[in-house]
């Protein structure tokens, strides 16, 4: 696995957030965790991107124990985090947005590299170079921000809800786009409420429930799994 979680257990004072949650992502795959609003979802990626400090469980990323290294380290090893609210440099154009999510290879020649694979991703991101990231629309800016997580080179992608407040069709897009992201080598672990729309990307997903893991396994088991057909689906 690149990516285990085991046994993590994160709270906010007194409210168990996530209890006793273990998953794991191999190279390669699009795992997707979902679940409910106040499930825990959030709160697993920000655990894992040290956001927040886990009470108890360990997190392991490609070998290497990640749960008590601070978050730039934990960036620095290859990781890349695009947060629900996707924390943009409002003030700052497209373009240095996405400057500053290599900020890690500053020193290398081919800083920019992964520019041509974000702007071959997201075309738009191109025509609007020199537009302040404050006035693009909500779709436009969860493609910065999967963009500039994608300037750091990671090998693992986490994004919280990119489907959020954007219009079904650039939903459509971004999840097209996940599919290449993983296409081109990177890992993703993928949390999202569109249960279903994310299953048809994924190869593995994870039911939370009240922070904990309730059901999980291969995408297509899941997606016809009665119990979940009937609460997600109302069938
Ligand atoms: P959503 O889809 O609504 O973002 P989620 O599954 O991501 O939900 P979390 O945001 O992880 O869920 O929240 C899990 C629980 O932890 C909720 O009950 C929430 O109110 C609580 N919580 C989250 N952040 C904090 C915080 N900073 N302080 C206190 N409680 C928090």
């Amino acid at each position: 696995m690149l990516l285990e979680v085991d046994h993590l257990t994160t709270a906010y004072g007194g409210l168990v957030a996530v209890a006793d949650v273990s998953i794991g992502v191999a190279e390669g795959e699009i795992v997707v965790v979902a679940g409910a609003n106040g499930a825990g979802k959030s709160t697993l990626l920000k655990s894992i991107s040290g956001l927040e400090r886990p009470r108890g469980g360990t997190i392991t990323f490609a070998g290497e124990r990640i749960d008590r290294l601070a978050g730039h380290l934990i960036t620095s090893r290859g990781l890349a985090y695009v947060p629900e609210n996707k924390r943009l440099f409002p003030r700052l154009t497209v373009r240095d947005n996405l400057r500053l999510g290599s900020w890690l290879h500053r020193r290398e020649p081919d800083r920019e590299a992964p520019l041509e694979t974000v702007f071959r991703l997201f075309p738009r991101l191109a025509e609007r170079l020199d537009q302040r990231a404050a006035t693009l629309s909500g779709g436009e800016q969860q493609m910065l921000a999967i963009g500039r997580a994608l300037m750091s080179r990671p090998r693992l992608l986490m994004l919280d809800e990119p489907s959020q407040g954007i219009m079904p069709k650039l939903v459509d897009e971004i999840f097209a786009a996940v599919k290449v992201i993983r296409d081109s080598g990177v890992t993703v672990l993928l949390v999202e409420q569109r249960l279903m729309e994310s299953l048809e990307i994924a190869d593995r997903a994870y039911v939370l429930q009240t922070g904990r893991v309730v059901l999980d396994g291969p995408a297509r088991q899941i997606m016809d799994d009665p119990e979940v057909r009937r609460v997600y689906l109302g069938m």
